[in-house]
């Protein structure tokens, strides 16, 4: 762990987040994104059973991220050379219309249902799904500096393994919520007249069908329609300019407070963890067959792991009617194998074993 949990996130959140951000954020080293840990081996390289692998030239950047309007205005308001590409493509958006909303600059409708419907079997997979923001040259986002909560908790492996990606699953649904009630708070003071267009889930209207913008943006948009640009700036400078007592007030509204705890009870497990008082062999895993041993996967689908035949045969030994320790000195006694803390911890953490069924 090196740099903070508040590093991690867009610089408009810096002076306010609650002091658990300044925490040091665990450190993903398994997600090698400068040579993507999930992209097919190459000619010639080799490919574990079973593994899933991405296109190098998409990875996961197979999405579309929902913008809240003020990290669209922070983009637009970031002169430095490096966002040129990044504000270029927002204001090409802001032009199309489509999912350009006071509030957030979405994905149209029509992607939506594209992402939802292939994210199993096509995720990572197919240039169709390649985000608007993703630069194929450089393999970068050109919006990096300012992505959205998604896009800034995603990771394809986890060094802490299920306990991490808990954790990050955790910050993803409070962050997530910070956006909804920063972007709703912004919009009130810059413009409470505007009102967000209502949209049927699921359903894609004739403009949606064929890539126009909403009948609906007119009315939208209102006396701003033409100045989208001016009140997504107007709404970063009014979340930048918010201090922490104000964000604790909108933040802590509804279910934030809980996603918060919750976040912090997932950092803690993901980086002091502690071992269930018991635990067996994971019965859901997947198991391929293979040279000397199997490939599993259990907790996540973009990780194979290999398991020895030896480890594997002890592990089956453990008993879920004993402790773990009451485990530990069963097999030490009767097959002369040592089975120490930090090997148990690390088959828990990529749930090879789990805490038995109640
Ligand atoms: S997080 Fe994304 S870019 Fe990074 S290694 Fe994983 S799939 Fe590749
Ligand atoms: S916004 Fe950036 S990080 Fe997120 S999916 Fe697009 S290119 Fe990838």
């Amino acid at each position: 762990m090196s740099e903070t949990l508040r590093s991690v996130f867009p610089p408009v959140y810096w002076s306010f987040l609650p002091s658990f951000f300044t925490k040091p954020a665990p450190r993903e080293d398994k997600a090698t994104c400068d040579r993507c840990a999930m992209a097919s081996p190459a000619e010639g390289g080799h490919a574990l059973p079973g593994a899933i692998h991405f296109r190098p030239d998409v990875k996961c950047c197979s999405f579309h991220p929902r913008l809240p309007n003020y990290l669209v205005g922070a983009i637009l308001s970031d002169d430095s050379p490096d966002m040129d590409e990044g504000r270029r493509r927002i204001r090409a958006k802001i032009a199309a219309r489509s999912g350009v909303t006071p509030q957030w600059i979405s994905p149209p409708e029509k992607t939506q249902l594209l992402l939802k419907a292939t994210r199993r079997t096509s995720f990572g997979r197919s240039l169709v799904l390649r985000c608007p923001y993703y630069e194929v040259e450089s393999g970068l986002c050109t919006v990096w500096r300012h992505r959205d909560s998604i896009c800034s908790t995603f990771f394809c492996r986890y060094s802490a393994g299920a306990d991490g990606a808990n954790f990050w699953t955790a910050m993803r649904s409070y962050l997530s919520h910070v956006e909804r009630r920063l972007a709703e708070h912004a919009l009130q003071r810059v413009a409470p007249q505007l009102r967000e267009p209502e949209a049927t889930p699921g359903e894609l209207t004739l403009e949606d069908l064929e890539d126009r913008p909403p009948a609906h943006y007119s009315v939208c948009w209102s006396e701003w329609e033409g100045r989208e640009e001016e009140l997504y700036l107007r709404c970063h400078e009014h979340v930048a300019a918010i201090d922490r007592h104000e964000f604790e007030a909108i933040a802590n509204n509804g279910d934030g407070r809980a996603l918060l705890d919750e976040a912090v009870r997932a950092y803690r497990q993901a980086t002091a963890p502690t071992l269930p008082d018991r635990l067996v062999m994971n019965a859901a895993m997947v198991c391929i067959p293979g040279d000397g041993g199997m490939y599993v996967r259990s907790h996540s689908r973009y990780e194979t792991l290999f398991l020895p035949l030896e480890l594997q045969e002890v592990l089956c030994d453990f008993r879920g009617d004993q402790t773990v320790a009451e485990n530990q000195a069963r097999l030490a006694h009767d097959k002369g194998v040592r089975l120490p803390d930090d090997l148990l911890l690390t088959l828990y953490q990529a749930r090879i074993l789990v805490a038995p069924s109640p």
